[in-house]
């Protein structure tokens, strides 16, 4: 008998894959049961195309069975079997379909995911088996073949028999090692498992000889004798929820499915069945949930969908399916479009899948928005878990996707008491007012006596409180909303004053245009300025800032590990109808330590107010003890 070499490529291919540590073992035998599938789906096919074929469904399935004292496993379906040249062409060269690309993957590093990640066929079985036979009767053909090998040195091919059209892959699984268990490969709740776990959907029956005890004939009655029997069985439910018509199923039925895929264990908050028939053939069940998962906002949380190829799951998170600000959702995608043996970073420039993310996006916005519109005690919810993740959508990539995002967003209204969107704020606004509010701080309760909040509140309008700290930062990204730009209520020009009142202003200002030069070298390095406010009414004092940086994205920064140290640049503002200011005034005429004593106060004051850190606080209260004694 001759033995035939592998093609040199394939052979280092598949030394390497049978000498990997592989957690992922089991594949194996989704690989082998989708070829087995794939090759009744030929014969189907021909059936389809050909009268003079009969295709009895009940005549194809694909059957697993394992031998304990033999130690094999055999996997024989009814498909269109292969001819001895097939045999050859198709199982003696590994370089096919997704395999090359895998080897490439593997000129750098050892790629063990990437056999779990994606299918490698046929030869995946040498990680579980030493020795492989397959035996196989092709269509229209009276003869069979035997191939046979023992991994990378070579195989043989002989004339073997079979009765029926079709192929028999009889594996002899490798003895255990102080490593590694093969046993279990011999299991039959181990099979059923994984057959169950990988290949469940499966067009056509997966069956298996299923031993169970059943009582013994004659022994009925009060102490009924048991015996095994062996009975065959369907393991794989062959219909998937998501072939199925969204009409025939219930909440429940989406809800168990989510729980069984383990996508999370709350209650998902709204699921997503798409059946598409477009450019690309797909059918999707997606799920938005109800609760943060525990890891979430952390690195180790990993986003993506499930991806299966006609039933067959290729990939338990497919990244590229979904954008980082919808990374919340779970749930899988199945296309036929889809090659089984694709690679990671095939898919990435792969169209069906490109055009399929991009309908997903879709999709799940226009889900958001009607949750948000029909729903919205549901939206709130889902806010509360997620929201934090679209804010972050919007101010990454460079503001590539606000359009996508700024609708979805909820913020807490000074008016209403409660969150609402950037459209419900503008829609209601004033004829006069010319920008959005907003207040940025730690919380509600903080907002709400922030002093520099008292000019535009008492104007009536509405005010947008930002207590997360990503949120000025998504809205600097927006810049403007329906053409209404964002100002914050600590800003320098507010855009309220009427020209009148700016002249009054200026003019009160000239007066104490020397007062406030004065305060400002008190307090140098610290404020850029010290001016007359225009936004307090019966606050004494508070800070603001001038430029891109708002005093509240000075604490976010300064709170993040890679401090940066970036500064807000400040400036003082004096309450001139405010009593203190008089003091001021004269301190500044009669007691230039006075003066600098009440500066200090102030400006300190303001720090605290603000959330900001005081740098002496020893010196504050000895500050205050002088003005007390
Ligand atoms: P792939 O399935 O990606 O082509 P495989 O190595 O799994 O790669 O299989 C190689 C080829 O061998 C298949 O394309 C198919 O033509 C043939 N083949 C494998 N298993 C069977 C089977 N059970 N019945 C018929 N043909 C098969």
């Amino acid at each position: 008998m001759i033995k035939h070499e592998f093609k040199a490529e394939s052979k280092r291919l598949l030394e390497m894959m049978i000498n990997s540590i592989y957690t992922q073992r089991e594949i194996f035998l989704r690989e082998l049961i989708s070829n087995a599938s794939d090759a009744i789906d030929k014969i189907y096919y021909k059936a389809l195309t050909d009268d003079k074929l009969v295709f009895n469904q009940a005549d194809y399935y694909v059957k697993v069975t394992a031998d304990k004292a033999n130690r094999t496993l055999t996997i024989s379906d009814t498909g269109i079997g292969m001819t001895q040249e097939e045999l050859e062409n198709n199982l003696g060269v590994i370089a096919k379909s997704g395999s090359l690309a895998f080897k490439k993957e593997n000129e750098s590093k050892d790629g063990h995911n990437i056999i779990g990640q994606f299918g490698v066929g046929f030869y995946a079985a040498f990680m579980v088996a030493d020795r492989v036979t397959v035996t196989s009767r092709a269509l229209d053909s009276s003869e069979a073949f035997k191939w046979e090998s023992e991994g990378a040195d070579g195989y043989t091919i002989v004339p073997s028999e079979k009765a029926e059209v079709g192929t028999e892959i009889v594996l002899h699984i490798k003895p255990n090692t102080e490593e590694d268990n093969y046993d279990e490969f011999l299991e039959e709740y181990r099979l059923r498992s994984i057959i169950k776990k990988y290949s469940d959907f499966i067009r056509y029956p997966i069956k298996m000889d299923v031993t169970g005890q059943r009582p013994k004939e004659g022994s009925e009655g009060d102490k009924p004798e048991f015996e095994s029997h062996v009975e065959e069985q369907t393991i794989n439910s062959m219909v998937p929820i998501w072939r199925k018509n969204k009409n025939e199923l219930t909440a429940e039925d989406y809800e168990q499915f989510y729980h069984e895929k383990r996508y999370g264990f709350d209650k998902p908050l709204k699921h997503i069945h798409i059946s598409a028939d477009g450019a690309v053939v797909y059918q999707a069940i997606l799920y938005i949930p109800e609760s943060t998962p525990f890891d979430y906002y952390t690195k180790e949380y990993e986003k993506g969908l499930e991806l299966y190829s006609n039933g067959v799951l290729i990939m338990n998170k497919c990244a590229d399916l979904l954008p980082d600000y919808f990374s919340f959702v779970k749930g899988m995608v199945d296309s036929e479009d889809l090659s089984l043996n694709i690679s990671r970073e095939m898919l990435q420039h792969d169209r069906q899948l490109t055009l399929i993310a991009k309908n997903i996006k879709n999709k799940i916005k226009s889900q958001l928005q009607s949750l948000l519109k029909d729903e919205r005690d549901k939206y709130e919810t889902f806010y509360k878990a997620f929201g934090r993740q679209l804010k972050f959508g919007v101010y990454s990539d460079f503001g590539m996707n606000k359009d996508t995002l700024q609708d979805l967003l909820l913020f807490y209204s000074s008016k209403e008491k409660k969150q609402v969107t950037l459209d419900q704020y503008v829609s209601r606004m004033p004829e006069d007012q010319k920008y959005i509010y907003y207040a940025a701080g730690d919380s509600i309760e903080r907002i709400e006596k922030l002093p520099a909040i008292e000019l535009v509140s008492d104007k009536g309008y509405e005010i947008l409180y930002f207590t997360d700290d990503i949120d000025e930062f998504a809205i600097k990204t927006i810049m403007s909303y329906k053409d209404k730009q964002f100002k914050s209520v600590s800003s320098g020009d507010l855009g309220i004053e009427s020209d009148a009142e700016k002249e009054k202003q200026e003019a009160e200002e000239s007066g104490s245009k020397e007062l406030f030069e004065h305060m400002q070298q008190i307090l140098s390095g610290k404020v850029v300025k010290v001016k007359a406010s225009k936004r307090l009414k019966s606050h004494p004092v508070c800070l603001t800032s001038e430029g891109e940086v708002s005093i509240e994205m000075e604490k976010i920064l300064k709170a993040m590990p890679n401090n940066q140290d970036v500064q807000a640049v400040k400036v003082l503002e004096i309450n001139i109808n405010h009593p203190v200011y008089q003091s001021l005034k004269e301190a500044s005429a009669k007691d230039a330590e006075k003066l600098s004593l009440y500066t200090q106060l102030l400006y300190n004051q303001a720090l605290l107010i603000e959330g900001l850190p005081i740098q002496d606080p020893v010196a504050f209260t000895n500050d205050i003890c002088k003005v007390m004694v």
